[in-house]
């Protein structure tokens, strides 16, 4: 199969976390018989050194013309680098917001995935930990509280601020059947997240999502609300497979999933549109203060280019590979500086290895 991908390697970490990634999907490729075809484009700082702004119209349909876009992470030290005198638009981020809107990006995954050899970093209690979890929070990404139409007023010598909230079935529905597609890939199991109590939106959402559930028998579906889904993350996050839910609430959950696994350099993520097509990147941000120093780790960006290969090509056999190499890494006791363990005792067990001699041993053992 031909694979053709967009880089972004971006800023900060990001060319250095890139590399390592293709250097993984290089050693899939060859394995696994496929061709791997990459054009590398700027985006956000690098791009405002060139071009003077984020993202040009040519980087945009470089990105378009691909079959999945891989990036780094964007931005630099927001109090000391001249990108952050630049007004608003200018500013590195604006390109991200640009590239999500020019591919239609409206479905945000985000796994959270607690690995064995981690288990010490997750801050919950030892029960929990050990009992491990593995799920994916999907997040409508472009509706709801974050795109309504807001106004600050001054009524009666007093500000009053509004907000809204608003979702079309349509809206709801693509989500949904992402959302149910993803589980068949994964445990078959959905948990729908909204405030159905309250929201009259929320009640929407999950009429909708009972209509999407009748073509999936396959795939258990539950409510939950909003507030109960946030203590059982910290409580029981085992009992979830994929958490599908709305933009405001998928933002603040997907936030405290991620701190549940303890390790940021570890996760990955993905922006899909309603075809094939998504924008993989890390969780994490370009990491200016460790930049060029060989000791990012590069598995959050190589997991999210497993994800790439599941979702956008369908992939799932070198999905695996990649997804069981990395954890044979860990079990042999690498770990980059951020996945050291705090205890000295246990570090002392470990082998610390830089960002481009965790990607060559990932690569390897494909
Ligand atoms: P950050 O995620 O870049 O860094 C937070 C901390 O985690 C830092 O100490 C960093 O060294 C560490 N870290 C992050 N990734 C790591 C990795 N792979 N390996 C080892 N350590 C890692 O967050 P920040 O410092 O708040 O933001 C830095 C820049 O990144 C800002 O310009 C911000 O706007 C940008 N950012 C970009 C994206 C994106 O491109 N999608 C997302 C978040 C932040």
């Amino acid at each position: 199969m031909e694979l053709k991908i967009t880089c972004i390697p971006g800023d900060g970490i990001g060319p250095e976390i890139v590399t390592e990634a293709k250097k993984v999907l290089n050693s899939v490729a060859a394995k696994y018989g496929h061709t791997i075809l990459t054009k590398d484009i700027l985006m956000g700082g690098a791009s405002i050194d060139v071009h003077g702004i984020p993202l040009t119209d040519e980087a945009i349909a470089d990105a378009k013309a691909a079959d999945a876009v891989l990036m780094g992470s964007i931005g630099g030290n927001t109090t000391t680098s001249p990108w952050y005198k630049l007004s608003p638009e200018k500013r590195p981020e604006s390109g991200l917001l640009k590239i999500r809107k020019a591919l239609n990006l409206f479905a945000n995954l985000r796994p959270a995935v607690l690995y064995d050899e981690l288990a010490d970093a997750c801050p919950l209690k030892k029960e929990t930990s050990e009992a491990g979890f593995d799920m994916m929070i999907m997040r409508e990404l472009t509706g709801g509280l974050y795109f309504g139409e807001r106004k600050t007023v001054t009524e009666n010598g007093k500000r009053v601020a509004t907000d809204t909230l608003t979702y079309s079935e349509d809206e709801i529905r693509r989500i949904a059947v992402k959302g149910f597609d993803i589980a068949r890939k994964r445990r078959h199991k959905v948990t729908s997240v909204d405030k159905a109590n309250v929201l009259d939106s929320s009640r929407l959402w999950r009429n909708v999502v009972e209509e999407v559930a009748k073509d999936y028998s396959d795939v258990t579906l539950e409510h939950m609300l909003v507030d109960n889904c946030a203590m059982q993350l910290v409580k029981d996050p085992g009992q979830f497979d994929v958490i599908l839910t709305e933009n405001m609430f998928g933002d603040i959950l997907s936030d405290e999933a991620s701190m549940v696994t303890g390790s940021i350099g570890m996760l990955a993520s993905a922006s899909l549109n309603d075809t094939k097509f998504g924008l993989y990147e890390p969780s994490h941000g370009s990491a200016p203060d460790i930049a060029g120093q060989d000791i990012a780790n590069p598995i959050a960006t190589i997991l999210s280019a497993a994800m790439m290969l599941r979702y956008s090509f369908d992939l799932d056999k070198e999905a695996d590979a990649i997804e069981a190499a990395v954890k044979q890494v860990l079990k042999e006791n690498y770990r980059t500086v951020d996945i050291m363990p705090q205890d000295s005792a246990k570090a002392s067990q470990m082998k610390k290895v830089g960002c481009r001699e965790m990607g060559s041993l990932i690569a390897e053992r494909i």
